[in-house]
């Protein structure tokens, strides 16, 4: 199959070839048709799918007939994260470079200014993250009566950030007669609910089975005591091959954590998560991206939208929270065709989530194996001889909720078969979402209401 054979706007193609993308990716072949013939889809495919140009490039092929009025959108992409929503804008103008369309991109974290003129200039595609849009749709900017295309981008992390609320209140505000597009990692039974509530007889194209991890991403599960994590994560690091690195922390401040103690070791790290200012991230972003530094230090949060190819490692410093934000971490490296590999650390509390992780993909993983070339006796007495001094302070007994920072504290040493530490620091998905855009107000208005109590 050919991008010529899809029925896309020539302009479009174009584009696509200058892209350097010679054929569709599975998602694209089946669902840009789909998309084109006008009817409501829902997308399901792991992320690094080429899914952002499976929905785009379709949608530009039907832009491409008209111009958007003063103050008017004509096609609205809704995304979870500033980063996802700037990633998506800048694909669109990519693809849309032949054409003579106006594109526009609106979150929060940074002034409004420059996002009100482009709403009153009128926007033929408008990628937004809910929080922002519906503060400036309610201070009444944009005008959304002839809107003719709603985009739902990764509908199960809006929907875990808590912007249903919010997202309920744009699509009431939208006219009904128009296409739904949504696309989501994973097939829920909340994303089935979601397709019920603004979808009519939407088109299901799936690519691979359901919560299928990338097929492309060797995975490997190393056991490692809460204390061991850094030295094994700077053991791994000096690895060849190793060129690329992503590392996932549960909560923003074991992110900067993470980078500090990196830094001791002479490796330059950077952190990305929602108490980063919007420059800070991008410049982040783009030091990793460019290859000025190797190893980037993310929440699950602030990881969506990174789209940077060549990611050689993943590694899960924390196990995920939420299942399913396995799949979203593991599928940043081995994006498009390239392949890709993952580490997650394993303390003995997660071997349980383990278990429910094989359910949740329906296939068995690697069994959890001890790091090859780590010394875990050595780390072990290292971690004793040099207790880490940025370690949180004893609590004086606050309960069992504060045992891990004990052991984080006073280092000990494993026992086969059972690896110390526990789980759930706090945080996680219900930390203030990417800056303040998630501020879900009551559901039921028709209005953009600004006050939502
Ligand atoms: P996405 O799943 O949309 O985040 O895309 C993942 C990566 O695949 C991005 O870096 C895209 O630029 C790239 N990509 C998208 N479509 C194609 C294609 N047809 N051929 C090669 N690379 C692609």
């Amino acid at each position: 199959m050919r991008f010529s054979e899809l029925g896309l706007h020539e302009a479009v193609q174009k584009a696509v070839a200058e892209q350097g993308y010679t054929d569709p990716t599975p998602i694209q072949a089946a669902a840009i048709p789909v998309v084109l013939e006008g009817g409501d889809v829902i997308g399901i495919a792991q992320t690094g799918t080429g899914k952002t140009a499976a929905f785009t490039l379709p949608l530009l092929t039907r832009l491409a007939k008209g111009r958007a009025a003063a103050g008017a959108v004509r096609a609205l992409v809704l995304a979870p994260t500033r980063e996802l929503a700037l990633q998506i804008e800048e694909n669109v103008r990519a693809y849309s470079r032949h054409l003579p369309l106006r594109v526009a991109v609106v979150f929060g974290g940074v002034g409004e200014r420059p996002q009100i003129t482009a709403l009153r200039q009128g926007c033929d595609l408008l990628v937004a993250t809910p929080g922002r849009l519906l503060d400036l749709a309610s201070q009444g900017h944009g005008d959304f009566r002839d809107l003719e295309v709603l985009v739902l981008d990764e509908a199960d992390r809006m929907l875990d950030m808590g912007f249903l609320p919010s997202i309920r209140r744009i699509v009431r505000a939208l006219p009904r007669d128009r296409q739904t597009l949504m696309f989501s990692a994973t097939l829920s039974k909340e994303i089935e609910q979601l397709t019920s509530e603004f979808q009519r007889s939407p088109r299901l194209v799936q690519v691979g089975r359901r919560s299928n991890p990338a097929e492309t991403v060797e995975q490997a599960f190393y056991e490692c005591p809460h204390n061991l994590k850094q030295g094994l994560l700077a053991h791994l690091l000096r690895q060849p091959g190793w060129d690329s690195v992503l590392v996932f922390s549960r909560t923003k401040h074991g992110a900067d954590r993470i980078c500090r103690r990196l830094a001791r070791d002479g490796t330059e790290a950077l952190a990305i998560h929602a108490n980063r200012s919007q420059s800070q991230r991008q410049r982040a972003l783009e030091s990793f991206r460019s290859g000025k530094v190797r190893v980037l230090v993310a929440t699950d949060i602030a990881s969506r939208g990174i789209d940077v190819d060549g990611i050689t490692h993943v590694v899960n410093f924390d196990f995920p929270d939420q299942l399913e934000d396995y799949v979203h971490r593991i599928g940043r490296t081995g994006r498009a065709q390239a392949t890709g590999n993952s580490v997650t650390f394993l303390t003995s509390e997660d071997l349980g989530e383990l278990r429910k992780l094989e359910r949740l993909v329906g296939k068995p993983l690697p069994k959890p194996c001890r790091a090859p070339g780590f010394d875990y006796e050595a780390a072990t007495k290292e971690a004793f001889a040099a207790p880490a001094p940025d370690a949180a302070p004893r609590p004086h007994n606050r309960g069992p909720g504060h045992d891990r920072r004990q052991r984080e504290a006073r280092p000990q040493a494993p026992r086969p078969g059972a690896w110390h530490g526990g789980r759930r620091e706090g945080g996680g998905p219900g930390q203030p979402g990417s800056g303040g855009q998630g501020r879900p107000g009551p559901g039921g208005r028709r209005s953009w209401g600004r006050n939502r109590g």
